[in-house]
């Protein structure tokens, strides 16, 4: 292996250590952060992602509420709890879990949040402040990859980025960042003709797309940075992501694996969001 490890579970440990800091000096001063997790129907998946998040919250020193209900919740209904969670003073952070059941309205869901409890920074508002460049909370997958960047001194000025993947939650607030992070950015995804040409010269790769295998050794340039946030099952039922990571790492400079690479800092820029919110009530 040439390439060197980005460890998203040993930077995951550092930062929530710093978080469980924070939640301590809020919590002295009768401010204990608090997320509220909404949960809507019995996806297997979402059920382990929202338990993972309640743990992460517990360990860390923060008040944690999970709020379940069936998937035959409706609408207006769900849109009654968020309006009294946005009013709960000792919530700072509220993060609905997606995808919600077909009948219900995601998008008019996420804009029910109060912007400044968007933990997630799904909401318009959010999104627009991070377009703008002065989010109020960067949406928590990117933002940790950030911090891997940042933890390797991995420099992303002038850099070549190409980002995989075009979706609201990873691919564009990733691609916005790494601008603002001066570097100069290409957006691939499924239509794009020709996606090797793009990998080919990028100094940083950020595969979001949930796809096998999507990114090979023969599209990276030798020394790239190469982030994996794909999450799939290969044929015996594992965890993997989207870059063929046997190959990937004889020819990178750096790497995350899959798991222990971005999952956990996804979690952990959670905790982070919700601290800052937190931070910014007691301020108010
Ligand atoms: P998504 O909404 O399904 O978006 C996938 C993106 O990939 C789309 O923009 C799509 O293009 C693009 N795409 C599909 N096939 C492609 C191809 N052959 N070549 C190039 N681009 C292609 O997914 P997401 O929510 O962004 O998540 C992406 C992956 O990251 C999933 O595996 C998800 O489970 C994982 N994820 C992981 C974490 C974590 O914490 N590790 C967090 C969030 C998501 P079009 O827009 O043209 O359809």
């Amino acid at each position: 292996m040439t390439a060197q490890l980005i460890d998203g579970n040993a930077l995951s440990k550092t930062l929530r250590a710093d978080v469980a800091q924070r939640a301590a000096a809020l919590t002295a001063r009768g401010h204990q952060p608090g997320l509220a997790v909404v949960l809507v129907g019995e996806n297997p998946a979402s059920e382990v992602y929202v338990r993972n998040k309640v743990k992460a919250c517990q360990d860390n020193g923060l008040f944690s509420v999970m709020d379940r209900f069936p998937a035959t919740l409706a609408e207006n209904e769900l849109l009654a709890h968020i309006a009294k969670l946005n009013a709960d003073p000792s919530i700072h952070g509220i993060l609905v879990q997606l995808p919600l059941p077909a009948h219900i309205d995601s998008h008019k869901v996420i804009e029910a949040i109060a912007p400044e409890k968007d933990v997630d920074g799904f909401h318009v508002a959010n999104a627009g402040a991070l377009m703008t460049g002065k989010p109020l909370f960067r949406p928590c997958t990117p933002y940790g990859v950030m911090k891997m960047f940042a933890a390797h001194d991995i420099d992303l000025k002038g850099a070549n980025a190409v980002v995989i993947g075009r979706s609201n939650i990873v691919g564009k607030p990733m691609a916005l960042l790494l601008l603002e992070a001066g570097a100069t950015v290409t957006i691939c995804h499924s239509k794009t003709r020709d996606l090797a040409k793009h990998t080919r010269d990028a100094d940083v790769i950020v595969a979001a797309v949930g796809r096998r295998n999507i990114l090979t050794a023969d599209m990276v340039k030798p020394g790239a940075t190469v982030i994996d946030v794909g999450m799939n099952r290969n044929d015996e039922g594992k965890l993997c992501g989207d870059v063929d990571f046997a190959g990937v790492k004889e020819v990178a400079g750096y790497i995350t694996p899959v798991p222990g690479g971005v999952g956990p800092m996804t979690i952990t820029m959670l905790l982070v969001n919700t601290i800052e919110a937190a931070e910014r009530a007691a301020q108010a």
